[in-house]
């Protein structure tokens, strides 16, 4: 394949993942990346993931076994939602975190810190809340 073609795709890629606010699988970009380019496959997807990942470019971490990818490259946390999987940025001060934690945190060289919240997101809640007596009702 040209150079050129591949670092298009690329740029494809990291556009994709960039102007997401989900947090995307590799199955979601590969999806939004074959509305663009049909003929793309999820190999290459893949392999340009991991490569971007491998710059820096953007983060691959897990949530709930499943990996996904974020171009939010600031150190924060996330929100999940357990019930539609909404996952949400939220921001975290690690250091901070660490300082809370009191002294035995201190003797520890901190190398990064993960905070995920789960629970029910907003909407979730939301759509609930009417069924919510009658949910109760029946188990
Ligand atoms: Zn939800
Ligand atoms: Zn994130």
């Amino acid at each position: 394949m040209p150079h050129d073609r591949r670092l298009a795709h690329r740029d494809l890629i990291l556009g994709i993942v960039r102007r997401s606010d989900r947090h995307p699988t590799a199955d979601d970009v590969f999806m939004e990346a074959r509305s663009n380019v049909p003929s793309i496959s999820l190999a290459t997807v893949y392999r340009n993931l991991r490569r971007l990942a491998a710059l820096g470019e953007l983060r691959e971490r897990m949530f709930g076994g499943v990996s996904r990818f974020d171009a939010h490259l600031e150190e924060h946390g996330h929100f999940v939602c357990t019930e539609c999987g909404a996952i949400v940025d939220i921001p975290v001060d690690g250091a901070d975190v660490v300082r809370r934690l009191g002294q035995r945190a201190q003797a520890w060289e901190v190398a990064h810190v993960d905070v995920e919240v789960k629970g029910r997101c907003p909407d979730c809640r939301k759509a609930a809340a009417p069924s919510r007596q009658a949910r109760r009702g029946s188990r």
